[in-house]
């Protein structure tokens, strides 16, 4: 099993990020009153999932604290920690449902008394994946209220405001923050007893992880799953990462950056940018190129000291609107989520040489003297 699912945590506290659910689910749980319907929304990895199986497990914990944080030792936590749902949390991929099952499967169990627990909790992920005759069905069926039935939705899509919406108490899960990431994977090696300079150095326990976490695109999952393959690789310094798994850090990649707008790039920089996990090279500099633009218009980015600082070096240069539209050209490429590596690589080579070509009056001396 991948490490990412059994490190799912299984109370509140262990769930990182989205305080308003935290503070929603603990007062529904001292009410003792749960929404009929919940639907959490947000990208891959932001922890819907998790938080889903979490809220259902206080609807139907035998012994929870006085704050409503499940024992996760009775039968009703148990059967959902091992994913078993043989009581009466189910849980349902709305990808794999169809109209028939939906009214078979959900509307006959529904009409039936609990057998096991306390509620009913049914967790439908991706929502959005039904067909639209599924989704009718399902909504039908929201709209036949049962006092003993919880539904809880995930969806990867912005929903906006539809039916489900309408019906249900709404979340969105922000892409997890640098500074989350790094605090779950600590919290993780804690847990392993790793967290210790003896055991792991000390570089890889600050520095690695701040870089694992700026290449995690804001997922928990993503986050974890490199941290246990730097582990099991006993990858441990930035250069290590980079040489193994072609994880580069923010400073590495406006070095590469830099070397385009000046028409010069370092080949081995460069083909580090456009080979392996070449969506994931794209996504950090797009960020990085985002955050220049975002400097030139306001003057200001949301990003660190050091993004900003970095932001302000890139945009400043006179090339930087060709690699901007470059990026942009990727982007919209990239549009339907998949990125095919000839046309990153034919647009960056295109960047390479436009910026090369270009001798910008403007251009302060040392950089004139770079691309002539
Ligand atoms: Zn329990």
């Amino acid at each position: 099993m991948q490490w990412s699912l059994e490190k799912r945590p299984h109370t509140l506290a262990g769930l990182y990020g989205n305080p308003a659910l935290k503070t929603y689910l603990t007062a529904c749980a001292k009410q003792k009153s749960f929404p009929e319907s919940m639907c959490f929304q947000g990208q891959y990895g932001t922890g819907k999932t998790s938080a889903a199986l979490i809220a259902a497990q206080m609807m139907v914990c035998n012994n929870p604290d006085e704050n409503g944080n499940p024992c996760c030792e009775c039968a009703a936590c148990k059967d959902i920690i091992n994913n078993s749902f043989h009581r009466d949390v189910v849980m349902y991929d709305g990808g794999q449902m169809k109209k028939d099952d939906i009214i078979d499967t959900i509307s006959r169990d529904i009409s039936l008394p609990t057998r096991y627990d306390k509620c009913k909790v049914i967790i439908m992920e991706e929502v959005q994946e039904l067909s639209t005759k599924a989704k009718n069905a399902m909504l039908k069926i929201l709209e036949m209220k049962k006092p003993h039935v919880h539904f809880i939705f995930t969806t990867m899509e912005n929903l906006g405001r539809n039916g489900f919406t309408s019906r249900s108490v709404q979340f969105n899960f922000q892409q997890a923050q640098i500074k989350d990431l790094m605090m779950y994977m600590a919290q993780l090696l804690q847990a392993e007893g790793l967290w210790d300079e003896a055991k792991l150095p000390k570089e890889f326990l600050y520095d690695g992880l701040a870089n694992i976490a700026q290449n995690s695109n804001g997922s928990y999952r993503d986050a974890v799953q490199i941290l246990q393959k730097c582990l099991m690789a006993e990858t441990y310094t930035k250069e290590a990462m980079a040489l193994n798994f072609n994880i580069l850090d923010t400073e590495t990649y406006v070095d590469i950056l830099y070397g385009i707008l000046n028409g010069n790039p370092d080949e081995k920089m460069l083909n580090t940018l456009i080979t392996n996990d070449y969506a994931a090279s794209f996504r950090m500099s797009y960020a990085l190129i985002a955050s220049a633009e975002q400097f030139r218009t306001f003057g200001f980015t949301t990003g660190s000291s050091y993004t900003e600082a970095a932001a302000k070096k890139l945009s400043s240069h006179p090339n930087f609107d060709i690699i901007l539209n470059g990026f942009k050209n990727i982007s919209l490429a990239n549009k339907n989520g998949y990125l095919e590596k000839s046309d990153y690589i034919l647009e960056v080579c295109d960047m390479v040489r436009k910026c090369k070509a270009t001798k910008p009056a403007n251009a302060p001396v040392a950089v004139r003297r770079i691309v002539g």
